[in-house]
């Protein structure tokens, strides 16, 4: 589990003794020296080639911390790059523009020629790929348990209070899951707003922390977040099932050389057009997710809006501690225990490893870079909010409410509990 060395050497940079938790490569505490160094143990393989892993890491790295210091200190706007959002609103409707090419053309081919025909074939394949490739605007996920204002009035009054105290619209749609997670979504060609609450981590936050992880998620509404526009979304999902589609299958079996040849070269070009398809999906992804890591400071400063600085930087060292969540939460309610107990076990956790929480904080910097991240590392996202003016709360959340938001939810946590209780 965690561990911490301290004293495994001297920094060369400033004669400090270095530090590590969690097994990682050690670095300075004082001075950061090492902590960008690339951790090919503990790090999740993004491409697979340790070279390329290491490159596209160290260039995160760089790109995430030149990010943090161009905005530290400067008013958010919630409009951030406009080169990026630009450049993502084109390549979708690009996208949009091809996809309906395919599909007219499609058409075409099926009715021009008097029947039969070969061009049927061409045309079917065509419209075939047009339906897989359409551009999709979400869903709401089936494993939300939607609640209704008159089942949990104390959490929709709660949540009408820290959209009101941040500027932003109430969701249209407010429902539980069992993820250690929280996130606010758009979905349909309606845009309807959903909040999504996992039940284990909304349940083990205090007061403040939930507000705080409200005002965050409400915020996406307003700050400008790439991946829910409906301009800019289409780009995200397209590029993404195109690379997936065009992933070579092994189909025949046991065939003549003149189909194997014919089947190796159809894989072949399907392997082409995958990579080429997944390394434009990389490229876009890797431009519109900075402008995606701006909307997430933006949010995290509404969240102290709401929740004040002190709640809005729990939050994130709550997040810091999951690990220790996950144990609480589970190990409470396989006893038989509610929330109440969870933020207690949880509390007594966080308390003992507060002397390695810095550590954390600061390992999550090197752990959480990487082109694909939607969101900054926490112990970014902590320090950003550090450098601003400090905040007091606009909304308090008491006790007595929490309690009665928690009883509202009796039923959901109950549930939870059987999963929990019946998984192995
Ligand atoms: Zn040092
Ligand atoms: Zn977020």
């Amino acid at each position: 589990m965690i561990n911490t060395v301290t004293g495994a050497g001297a920094c060369p940079g400033c004669g400090a003794s270095t530090a590590s938790v969690r097994d990682a490569v050690p670095w300075c505490p004082r001075c950061e020296w090492n902590l960008d160094t690339y951790d090919p143990v503990r790090r999740e393989r993004e491409f697979g080639w340790t070279w390329v892993d290491r490159w596209t890491y160290r260039m995160a790295f760089r790109a995430t911390g030149q990010q943090f210091t161009r905005l530290v200190g400067r008013p958010l706007g919630a409009n951030g790059s406009s080169g990026a959002r630009t450049l993502t609103a084109v390549a979708s409707l690009v996208l949009v523009a091809a996809v309906l090419a395919l599909a007219v053309t499609g058409v075409w081919l099926i009715v021009a020629f008097p029947f039969p025909n070969l061009a049927i074939l061409p045309g079917v394949a065509m419209v075939g790929l047009a339906v897989a490739l359409r551009p999709r605007f979400g869903r709401l996920d089936p494993e939300l348990e939607v609640l209704s204002p008159d089942r949990a009035p104390e959490l929709f009054a709660l949540i009408g209070e820290v959209a009101a105290a941040i500027g932003a619209p109430v969701p249209d749609v407010v429902g539980v899951d069992d993820d250690i997670n929280a996130y606010a979504t758009v979905v349909g060609l309606r845009r309807r707003k959903v909040l999504g609450l996992g039940l284990p981590l909304w349940g083990s936050l205090t007061a403040g922390e939930r507000v705080a992880l409200l005002g965050h998620e409400l915020g996406h509404f307003v700050n400008g977040d790439p991946r829910r526009g409906l301009l800019t979304q289409p780009a995200f999902t397209m590029l993404g099932s195109a690379a997936d589609l065009f992933r070579p299958v092994r189909t025949s079996v046991g065939a003549g050389l003149v189909e194997m040849l014919g089947d190796a070269i159809g894989r072949a070009f399907q392997w082409m057009m995958s990579r080429a398809l997944f390394v434009a999906y990389l490229l876009l992804v890797s431009v519109a997710l900075r402008d995606s890591q701006r909307a997430e400071y933006l949010a995290d400063e509404l969240a102290a809006k709401a929740a004040g600085t002190t709640g809005a930087t729990n939050v994130l060292d709550a997040l810091l501690a999951g690990e220790s969540l996950a144990l609480a939460v589970r190990r409470e309610t396989r006893a038989g225990h509610g929330p109440d107990r969870w933020r207690s076990a949880l509390a007594e956790a966080r308390a003992a490893s507060a002397d390695r929480l810095p550590l954390l904080r600061q390992l999550s910097v090197r752990d959480e870079a990487s082109l694909f991240a939607a969101h900054p590392p926490t112990g970014l996202r902590r320090r950003m909010l550090a450098g601003r003016p400090w905040q007091d709360p606009a909304v308090v959340l008491t006790e007595a409410r929490l309690e009665r938001i928690d009883a509202e939810l009796a039923r959901e946590y109950e549930r939870f509990r059987r999963t929990v209780s019946w998984s192995a």
